[in-house]
């Protein structure tokens, strides 16, 4: 079975979001034998992570209350790889995906975003990508959407925090995760599933309270697994 690898390598020198630590993966003591143990330091929104509802809203669920139905299942990728950087999009420039969005979401479809930013990685150009208008986070939760994801640092704009950073419109994460859904951002590899029927996964760890939590996001083709 084909499946397609849709996170980025978490390591120390990666990128992270203004503010964030960095990712640390230590060695903490050998055992006899050459047994390894290491300690792995790291933020909830390091690499490719799913947001949960306590990310912005205190009753919020955190990432082990929510079902793992809402990470598995059926992907509509979205093409926006037209968009210049801190380009806005809009409802009306993806509007021409609404059929096959209201079909997905009675069937459990999650909406991938590719901009094509993830080859900006480990570039300066990485936090400057197009971004969502919220008025697509409304049209999403209004059909029944239940996950989103995006190949940038957020589906919101990224402030550009060398100039001031006066940016503070969360509005996509504001309507996504106040309806009790959720958001995947720095996916990788879009470009591999954007045609086809494809099945994604991006199942949480189970960390107790959290607000956030990295994942492997992965692909395959339906019907195969
Ligand atoms: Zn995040």
């Amino acid at each position: 079975m084909e499946v397609v690898d849709l996170s980025q390598v978490l390591w120390s020198d990666m990128p992270v979001y203004h503010g964030d630590a960095q990712f640390q993966c230590t060695s903490t003591f050998l055992l006899p034998g050459g047994i390894t143990t290491q300690y792995i330091g790291c933020s909830s929104h390091h690499g490719t992570h799913i947001d949960a509802p306590y990310h912005f809203f205190e009753d919020g669920e955190t990432v082990e209350q929510l079902p793992l139905s809402d990470f598995i299942g059926p992907v509509i990728v979205v093409d926006v790889t037209d968009k210049a950087p801190r380009q806005r999009i809009m409802w009306s420039d993806i509007e021409h995906y609404e059929e096959r969005i209201r079909l997905g979401a009675s069937q459990g479809a999650l909406v991938f975003f590719r901009t094509g930013w993830s080859k900006y990685w480990l570039s300066q150009e990485y936090s400057g990508h197009p971004f969502l208008d919220k008025g697509i986070a409304e049209k999403l939760i209004e059909f029944g959407i239940q996950a989103m994801g995006i190949d940038t640092f957020s589906p919101d704009e990224t402030p550009v925090y060398d100039l001031g950073g006066t940016t503070k419109d969360y509005g996509v994460h504001q309507t996504f995760l106040g309806a009790g859904a959720i958001i995947a951002e720095n996916l990788t590899n879009l470009e591999a599933i954007q045609d086809g029927d494809w099945t994604v996964c991006l199942a949480p760890l189970k960390i107790l309270g959290c607000d956030a939590s990295p994942v492997r996001a992965m692909a395959w083709k339906r019907g195969t697994a």
